[in-house]
């Protein structure tokens, strides 16, 4: 029996079937999960994407959204990104086509921030298509079934088990197919301890039959962790309102709302022009990014906008304290306001 015939019967048996964006299955739908799912486990994405449908149930409502609306409705996903770029490409289709994604893999992947495995999930899903798809879980499937050697990020090791996963690819129930290799990796063929026994293509399975399934799929090499150091200030007025600076469209935070930061090079204080002895020292927080350890240095301080200068620009509000929830804050900037106002306030 060939690999997805045995593996179709195993996932007609024990697959996932109620994940919510299979039911209704749609191409909107299937591409909002598929990149929420790009960084973020199943368990996890759940509760974001069914607030996410509720608040933008089709891409033209998600078109007309703003920024600020779509990162509110991201925030604690991470990887703001991939937000920016659901709203990018809503946009796109509606303005190019007035109707919704395109249909053919090679279209949607010219799209922002679907790359070719996306792509094709998307069209296998959507559309009952069979196509390659390589997540996490699936190159780990892989790398043990063909016993392939090397990191599955580097671009040749991506490349050749793509090459091999199109020779297991069915004729037909493309989207089940799909669903069930990733299944497949997520509940039988884990990261630790898979569970060989209950596994449908163990017959084949190199890895296993050589008794060496631990050493795939090879680590990642090590990456390099930065450092960096930098201070925020929160500044409040006589209206208990703190001010939010927004964060340049690309790098850390980009296009979020944070409170004044001096990462970009010039002291906050001298760029808001406050007098630093009206403020007060924090403690320190780090924060722990995928390449960067930050140390956050905070300042507190009080003042009335036009007393001191400070002047609001375009990419600068006050925000009154019941809109912090609604917009799309970084997790220091939330614990910051949180620990240091709400204290403030007793
Ligand atoms: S036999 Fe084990 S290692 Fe091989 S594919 Fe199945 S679960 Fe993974």
């Amino acid at each position: 029996m060939s690999f997805s015939v045995q593996l179709l019967k195993w996932w007609d048996d024990h697959g996932r079937k109620d994940l919510p964006w299979q039911h209704p299955r749609s191409a909107y739908r299937v591409w909002v999960s598929e990149i929420m799912l790009q960084q973020t486990q199943v368990k996890t994405v759940i509760p974001y994407f069914d607030r996410f449908i509720e608040r933008f149930p089709d891409i033209q409502t998600l078109a007309e959204a703003s920024n600020d609306e779509v990162m509110a409705n991201w925030s604690g996903l991470g990887y703001y990104a991939r937000a920016r770029n659901l709203l990018k490409t809503a946009n796109i289709c509606v303005e190019s086509s007035g109707a919704g994604l395109p249909m053919t893999p090679e279209a949607l992947a010219a799209l922002p921030g679907i790359g070719e495995s996306t792509a094709n999930a998307i069209y296998s899903q959507a559309y009952d298509k069979p196509a390659v798809i390589l997540d996490g879980n699936v190159k780990r499937v892989l790398t043990r079934y063909f016993a392939v050697e090397g990191w599955p990020g580097k671009s040749s090791i991506h490349r050749l088990l793509w090459n091999k996963a199109e020779q297991l690819l069915p004729k037909k129930r493309g989207a089940d197919f799909s669903q069930a290799i990733m299944d497949l990796g997520a509940t039988i063929c884990t990261r630790s301890r898979p569970a060989c026994e209950l596994c449908p293509v163990s017959g084949e399975c190199q890895a296993f039959n050589n008794g060496t399934v631990e050493k795939y799929p090879a680590s990642r090499p090590r990456i390099k962790i930065s450092k960096k150091s930098f201070q925020m200030l929160i500044l409040t007025n006589d209206e208990d309102k703190v001010l939010l600076e927004r964060r340049p469209p690309a790098g850390i935070w980009g296009g979020l709302w944070s409170l004044p930061a001096d990462d970009t090079g010039q002291p906050v204080q001298q760029r808001l022009g406050i007098n630093s002895n009206a403020l007060q020292s924090l403690p320190n927080m780090s924060h722990q990014l995928t390449h960067i350890h930050m140390t956050i240095q905070p300042f507190i301080g009080h003042t009335e906008p036009g007393a001191t200068g400070v002047e609001c620009g375009p990419e600068q509000r006050w925000f009154a304290r019941h809109e912090w929830p609604g917009l799309g804050l970084p997790k220091p900037v939330r614990q910051l306001l949180e620990l240091h106002l709400e204290n403030s306030r007793k």
